[in-house]
């Protein structure tokens, strides 16, 4: 998409730092299979059943996401088919996730969902939970930590989602001297304000309605 390109231009990054997911939730596969043809790789979906039989229904090579709630009792269903689980969103489901890819022989990519207003409508862990929970998450040997996840409020004037694109960069970055290690990704960034976040250091940028049109549920 041009404005990912036009957005790095603005803030100095370069556009091989910043990755589209197409948000396909809802979708039929057929618009899965449109975009695939017209050589985009990359989708995201937030629930385990319809990711599944989407994933199946397409042909092998794109790579899937899951950037929904993952409820434990579709952990199982999950393992292996999501190439980056952004929302990991407390240590019980953590702890669930990290024993079940132990138990396949894999490791897992994950991002830490932030709740970064701690809206209780919303799933996240709090900021000031962060870096307990990162500290568990480095320890289990079934999870690679890649960056974190946020869903921000949303703001009648979308250039005030700004100021949450930045500080979850800073919890980031906060985070990562902590840890000993950099984290490389920040997920955040959707359809109404993906630019922002762009210029402000997402690496990853879910876009739904932008690219598919609105949803019919
Ligand atoms: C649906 C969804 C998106 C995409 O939202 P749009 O506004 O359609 O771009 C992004 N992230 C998450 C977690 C979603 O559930």
């Amino acid at each position: 998409m041009g404005r990912i390109a036009a957005a790095c231009a603005r803030s100095g990054r370069n556009p091989g730092d910043v990755r589209l997911v197409a948000v396909s939730k809802t979708m039929a596969a057929e618009r899965v299979r449109e975009l695939i043809q017209a050589g985009h790789l990359l989708f995201g979906e937030n629930r385990v059943q319809e990711a599944l039989l989407k994933i199946d229904a397409v042909e092998p090579g794109p790579e899937w996401h899951f950037i929904g709630h993952l409820q434990k009792n579709k952990i199982r269903h999950a393992i292996g088919k999501f190439a980056l689980i952004h929302s990991v969103d407390g240590q019980e489901m953590a702890l669930v996730l990290d024993r079940r890819c132990r138990a396949e022989g894999m490791v897992q990519p994950v991002l830490l969902q932030v709740n970064q207003a701690a809206e209780t409508t919303k799933h996240g862990i709090r900021p000031e939970d962060l870096p307990a929970l990162a500290a568990e998450v480095e320890g289990c040997a079934g999870l690679d930590l890649q960056g974190l996840m946020s869903i921000p409020p949303p703001e009648k004037n979308p250039e005030d989602s700004r100021r949450w694109f930045a500080g979850l960069r800073t919890l980031r970055d906060r985070l990562g001297p902590e840890l000993g290690r950099e984290l490389p990704e920040l997920s955040m960034g959707m359809s109404d304000s993906y630019p922002l976040a762009v210029e402000e250091g997402a690496t990853l940028v879910r876009v739904g309605t932008a690219l598919f049109g609105s949803r019919q549920v």
